[in-house]
C-alpha cells in the first residue's frame, strides 16, 4: 500500500478570518470543517500530518513577498495561529511521532525546510494537499512535489483562495499538468 503523508498549508488566523491580514475570506472559513476532517482522519490512522505555517520574521526586508504583500503570519503573533478549530485538533495530536509543524519560509513547504528529508525516512510516496491558497502556496508545494517525484492528491473542498478564477486554474492545473488526483 502507497504510504501517504498529508500536508496541511497555511490554514491560520491571518489566511482566513474576515480580520485577517491577508484573508482568503469567505471561500477560506467554508473549508473549515473539512480541514478538520481530513485531519483527523490521517491522525486517527497515524499517517504522517504536516503542518507546514508560513512564518515570517518582523519587518524582514530581504524576504521577498515583503514587496508584494502586506505583512502576514508574523511569528509570535496571533495572526500566526492555526485557524478555528484547526488549532484544537493540533492541540490534541502534537507531540505524536507522526505529526509535524514546520515552519514555512517560502510559498512552497518544501523551501527551507525539513519536509522532504522527512517524508523520504518514512518511505513516503503520495502528499495529499489542503489548505490555502490553492492558486498561491497549495500550488508552489504541488509543483515541487511534482518535480521531487512524490504522488500528488488534493481535496477539492479542502482548498480555497481569495481568487476564484485563480482557484479553479490551479485545479485544472494539479489535474492536466501535475497529474495529481482530485477528490
Ligand atoms: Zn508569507
Amino acid at each position: 500500500m502507497v504510504k501517504k503523508a498529508l500536508i496541511n498549508i497555511d490554514y491560520t488566523y491571518d489566511f482566513v478570518a474576515d480580520d485577517g491580514k491577508l484573508t482568503c475570506g469567505k471561500p477560506g472559513q467554508e473549508i473549515e470543517a473539512n480541514i478538520v476532517n481530513i485531519t483527523k482522519h490521517f491522525a486517527n490512522k497515524k499517517d504522517m500530518v504536516v503542518f507546514a505555517i508560513d512564518g515570517h520574521d518582523e519587518g524582514d526586508s530581504f524576504h521577498p513577498e515583503t514587496a508584494l504583500f502586506p505583512p502576514h503570519n508574523i511569528k509570535g503573533t496571533d495572526g500566526r495561529d492555526l485557524y478555528g478549530s484547526l488549532k484544537d485538533t493540533y492541540e490534541e495530536i502534537k507531540g505524536e511521532d507522526f505529526v509535524f509543524y514546520f515552519d514555512k519560509t517560502r510559498y512552497s513547504a518544501f523551501a527551507g525546510t525539513e519536509l522532504e528529508i522527512k517524508l523520504r525516512e518514512r518511505g513516503i510516496e503520495e502528499v495529499h494537499l489542503i489548505g490555502v491558497c490553492t492558486d498561491i502556496c497549495v500550488l508552489h508545494t504541488a509543483v515541487d512535489a511534482y518535480n521531487k517525484g512524490f504522488k500528488i492528491v488534493v481535496y477539492k473542498d479542502a482548498v480555497a483562495s481569495f481568487d476564484q478564477p485563480g482557484h479553479e486554474w490551479a485545479l485544472r492545473h494539479f489535474e492536466n499538468t501535475l497529474g495529481a488526483t482530485i477528490i
